[in-house]
Order: structure tokens, then C-alpha cells, then sequence
């Protein structure tokens, strides 16, 4: 399907900076436009794909190119304030030819975490498209007021688009690992699994005799109801047709059978390892299985059977599943999306922290105020200058 991203603040813009990285690797074809808007100069200049004349810079008068300092309100208020210059830059998107925008965002920091809801907000009053967030949990270890901003934004952005995308950091950290090579990792995972999603929705059906190829409108479909999302990914390397035992044997090694058993066996790997955001998959109201990788190794059997487990599985009547074929793959993935997901213990636990957060703020501030007033007091015995 075709997207308009726009990466808002430091996270928003690398990781749209990644899906094109991704899209024109991998020939995927599914970025029509990619934005990114920013309070901090640096951060802009620092992408390396999105194009410059669609770099955005917010908050100039506020916070003149530096950044809002992780406090979400004044991001917030930035966007609210700076709406027509972003809006400069979505007028510059072919709008007819796109099937949904999706603004991305780190939700603990302050120019992403409050800018974002306030532009899906702005896309769904003017435009028909659908507004898709794609929103990224902070690590527990960032401390309180990254979870407290990112309970708060997470609040307001299900309610700003039609679907919230979820990954959360916290399940995709290493140990040991540098801060910046670990995003680059956890970029590339995120752009692996919700590209290989948006990309199966935009082949072109002309190429292959695909039996049961998925469409965008299926996407749409699964993601349409709202709430929260989340994605599975598993693969495995299969001989391809040009392998050592095709040369030897004349034999293309295909078997029905065993790619019928390895396609659902992916489905369960894919639905029971670890989820962008990690819940009961039970809970899932909705669901997508796409099976990718070389045509000759995907079956609308092994789709069938993947799909019906998942319906086991979920308990719902709303399973859809299809095909991406892509031909040049040693690979054959499945890619599971999970729809209006409401079992989500980490969901619940950044709402507990973001609480006793706010509430030791106030406490603090309350403190402090209370020994500041302390310390000036001088019984009346001193006059000030003026
Ligand atoms: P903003 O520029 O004020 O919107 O804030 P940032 O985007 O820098 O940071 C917000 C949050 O996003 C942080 O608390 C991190 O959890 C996360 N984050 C920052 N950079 C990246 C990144 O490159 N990748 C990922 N996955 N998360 C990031």
C-alpha cells in the first residue's frame, strides 16, 4: 500500500529515514512521501534520506532550532502553533495517490511524543485517508519522566488515528550494547517488520500468478476498528531453485507437504516469539497472516492452515491471509499482524510507573517550593530592593 510517512522528532525521523533505506533495498515501492518535522536543527540534519526540502523545523520563535528538552506539553504546543508549515509539506504529497499516512514517533520524548497526536489529529480532520501511528515505547531503564511522557502521549495518540502501531523498546534491547548501535539494530527490526507488512499490500499483480496475493485494502481492513497493533515475524532460509540439489538432481526440491508444514509452523513462530509489543495474543480482536519469499515455496494451503490457528488461537471470525511473493528470496517469512490487542501487561505497567511518577513529581515540586519559601524567610526583618 502506498504511505505518506512523516517522522516526528529525533526517533520519528531515523526511523522513516530507515523505511527508506528499506523501501529502495528491497524494491518495495510502498513510500509515496516521506517528512520528517523536528524543534531541533541537528536532529534534522542528521537524517540521511528524507529529502531536504522536506525537512520541517518547528518552534523556531519558541525554542529557536534546539529542541523542547523531552517536555511533551511544549511539543505539544509547538505543533499546534507551527500546524501550516507542516502543512506546507504534506501540500507537496501526491494525497490522491496514497492509501493512508503514517506518522512515527518516539513516545518518551517531548517534540514526537506531543507533536505527533496533534498532527494525526489534523490529518483525519482534512483528509479521507486513514492516519496510522506507529508508536515507539521508551526502555524501562530511561526513567520516570520518558514513562510518564510516554503514557501520557500514548493515551492521546489511540485516540488522535485510526490505528496505533506499537513497538516497545524495552523488548528489543541487547545487553551490552551501545545506545546508538542499539538503534540502529532495533531500527532496522522495526523497518523489517512493518515495511515487510505495508509492502505486501503494493506488489504488482501483473508479475507473478500469485494465488491469493494480499491487498491493500486488507491491511486497511484488519487495521480499520482502531486500538492498538502489533506485529510477528518469523523466517527460515530455503534451497532455491538454482540450489546445489536442483543442479545435481535436475529436481527443484520442492515438496507440497513440507512447505504446507513449514508456512504454518512460521505462522506459530511468528505469533508466539516476540511481538513488536508483546500481549496476549488472545485478546487480539483482529488478525493478517502474509506469507513472503520465492513463489514456488508459498501454498495457499500452508496460508489456510496458518490462518485457521490463528483464528484458534485469537478466538476471532475476522482472519484474514494472503500471499507476497518475492521472487529473488532465499527466504520464506510470515508476517502475523495483531489488531484491537487489550492484554497488554506492559500497556498496564508504563500507566503504573507514568502514575507513581506524576505523583512523586508533585510531591517534590511541592517540597520544594515549601523549602524555598523556608529558606527566604527572614521573620520580616529584612526589606527587599524594590
Ligand atoms: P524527540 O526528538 O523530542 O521527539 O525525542 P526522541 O525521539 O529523541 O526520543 C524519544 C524516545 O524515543 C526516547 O526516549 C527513546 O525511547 C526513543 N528513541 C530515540 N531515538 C530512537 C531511535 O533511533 N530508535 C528507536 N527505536 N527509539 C528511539
Amino acid at each position: 500500500m502506498k504511505l505518506a510517512l512523516i517522522g516526528f522528532g529525533q526517533a520519528g525521523g531515523k526511523v522513516v529515514d530507515e523505511f527508506l533505506a528499506f523501501d529502495e533495498r528491497t524494491g518495495g515501492g510502498f513510500v509515496e512521501s516521506a517528512i520528517a518535522v523536528n524543534s531541533a536543527t541537528t536532529d534534522l540534519k542528521g537524517l540521511e534520506r528524507v529529502p531536504e526540502r522536506n525537512r520541517v523545523l518547528v518552534g523556531q520563535a519558541r525554542v529557536k532550532g534546539h529542541g523542547v528538552g523531552a517536555d511533551n506539553e511544549l511539543g505539544a504546543e509547538i505543533a499546534e502553533a507551527d500546524i501550516d508549515e507542516i502543512q506546507g509539506a504534506i501540500d507537496r504529497i501526491p494525497v490522491h495517490e496514497i492509501d493512508a499516512f503514517l506518522v512515527v514517533a518516539g513516545m518518551g520524548g517531548g517534540t514526537g511524543s506531543g507533536g505527533a497526536p496533534v498532527l494525526a489529529k489534523h490529518l483525519r480532520r482534512i483528509y479521507t485517508q486513514p492516519v496510522y501511528g506507529l508508536g515507539i515505547l521508551p526502555g524501562t531503564d530511561e526513567g520516570g519522566i520518558y514513562t510518564l511522557n510516554a503514557a501520557r502521549s500514548f493515551r492521546t495518540f489511540v485516540d488522535e488515528v485510526d490505528n496505533l502501531l506499537v513497538f516497545d523498546n524495552d523488548a528489543w534491547r541487547s545487553a551490552g550494547e551501545s545506545v546508538a548501535g542499539g538503534y540502529d539494530r532495533i531500527n532496522r527490526e522495526i523497518v523489517e517488520r512493518f515495511g515487510l507488512l505495508f509492502a505486501a499490500g503494493e506488489i504488482d499483480q501483473g508479475d507473478h500468478v500469485a494465488e491469493s496475493v494480499v491487498d491493500s485494502s486488507e491491511i486497511i481492513n484488519t487495521l480499520s476498528g482502531g486500538g492498538v497493533s502489533t506485529i510477528g515475524y518469523a523466517s527460515e532460509t530455503v534451497e532455491t531453485d538454482d540450489g546445489l540439489l536442483s543442479s545435481l538432481t535436475g529436481d527443484d526440491g520442492f515438496d507440497e507437504g513440507a512447505a504446507t508444514n513449514r508456512l504454518t509452523s512460521l505462522v506459530r513462530k511468528a505469533t508466539l516469539g516476540r511481538l513488536t509489543l508483546p500481549c496476549d495474543v488472545a485478546s487480539a480482536d483482529r488478525g493478517l497472516v502474509v506469507a513472503t519469499g520465492p513463489p514456488s515455496r508459498l501454498n495457499r494451503k500452508g496460508v489456510e492452515r496458518g490462518r485457521q490457528w490463528l483464528e484458534d488461537e485469537t478466538g476471532s471470525m475476522e482472519i484474514r491471509g494472503g500471499d507476497y511473493p518475492l521472487p529473488d528470496r532465499s527466504e520464506v517469512g510470515t508476517i502475523v499482524l495483531l489488531s484491537g490487542v487489550t492484554d497488554v501487561p506492559r500497556i498496564d505497567q508504563l500507566q503504573q510507573v507514568a502514575i507513581e511518577a506524576q505523583e512523586t513529581t508533585e510531591d517534590v515540586r511541592a517540597q520544594a517550593d515549601e523549602a524555598f519559601t523556608s529558606l527566604m524567610d527572614t521573620g520580616g526583618e529584612l526589606d527587599a530592593l524594590f
